[in-house]
């Protein structure tokens, strides 16, 4: 059951608190509540933009925020690495993507693949059959998103999802995905945030990703409705509330 004041806080972005660059319900009055009261709290999304990029938008709406206040795919992917043990690591993705991973990088022989972006780097058919050829011999992979396409300007564009499969189908091998609702990326965010027996409450607006993936983390959760919010997911999702302004739990 939901607690009002319970210190601990993982916070959807996209659809929560901000849409586009515009603030949605009364988001920074209510981080600057949390950080009044000294509760902890994290910024959570999907996207793999930096966290200097995510506090830019962040910026726009009067608020400043440290770049270690941003959760993403990203960070769950380098807790990842110190719970398996894994060091020396095949990144596909963007220099700045690759840059935030805390391992030793190898193509030769990683013990680990890690797959962010194939389309910034422009990835070739050379490069996905040696990634094939690592899985074959047994190298597992993880990947930070399982969406198969992404819109530009009304466009379908191929998204890392789509390799993620293209992989799964030649090596018959499956890629766990390390974004939300994945556990593992709740269990992560959690062990930035505080001990393994404290409260924690997931906060977003799909009832999905957050809802589901914080209720099945074992976590307290709140739905907002705002973003990808449509009446009758609070029955689909099963939130401990639903807020219309996050106020609401500052009270
Ligand atoms: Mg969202």
């Amino acid at each position: 059951m939901y607690i009002v004041g319970m210190g601990n806080y993982i916070i959807d972005i996209d659809g929560t608190l901000l849409e586009g660059n515009r603030e949605l319900n009364h988001g920074s009055a209510f981080l600057k509540c949390l950080e009044g009261r000294g509760d902890r709290f994290l910024l959570a999304t999907n996207s793999i933009k930096s966290p200097r990029m995510q506090a830019r938008r962040f910026a726009e709406i009067g608020l400043s925020l440290e770049p270690d206040r941003f959760y993403s795919p990203v960070n769950c992917v380098n807790w990842y690495l110190g719970e398996m043990g894994y060091s020396r690591v095949l990144v596909v993705g963007s220099r700045e993507e690759r840059d935030q991973i805390g391992a030793e990088q190898s193509s030769d022989d990683p013990d680990l693949i890690i797959l962010l972006d194939f389309e910034k780097e422009d990835v070739s058919y050379g490069e996905l059959q040696r990634i094939a050829d690592h899985m074959a011999r047994g190298c597992p992979a993880v990947t930070a998103s399982g969406s198969p396409y992404y819109f530009k300007s009304g466009k379908k564009q191929i998204d890392t999802g789509a390799f993620v499969r293209l992989l799964e189908s030649v090596t018959e091998r499956k890629i766990p995905v390390l974004g939300k609702p994945s556990p593992d990326y709740f269990r992560g965010a959690r062990s930035l945030l505080c001990g393994p027996g404290e409260p924690v409450t997931v906060i977003g607006d799909d009832w999905q990703t957050d809802i589901l993936g914080g209720r099945e983390a074992g976590f307290s959760t709140v739905l907002v409705a705002s973003g990808k919010y449509r009446p009758g997911d609070e029955e689909k999702g099963r939130p401990d509330l639903l807020v219309n302004d996050l106020l609401a739990l500052c009270r």
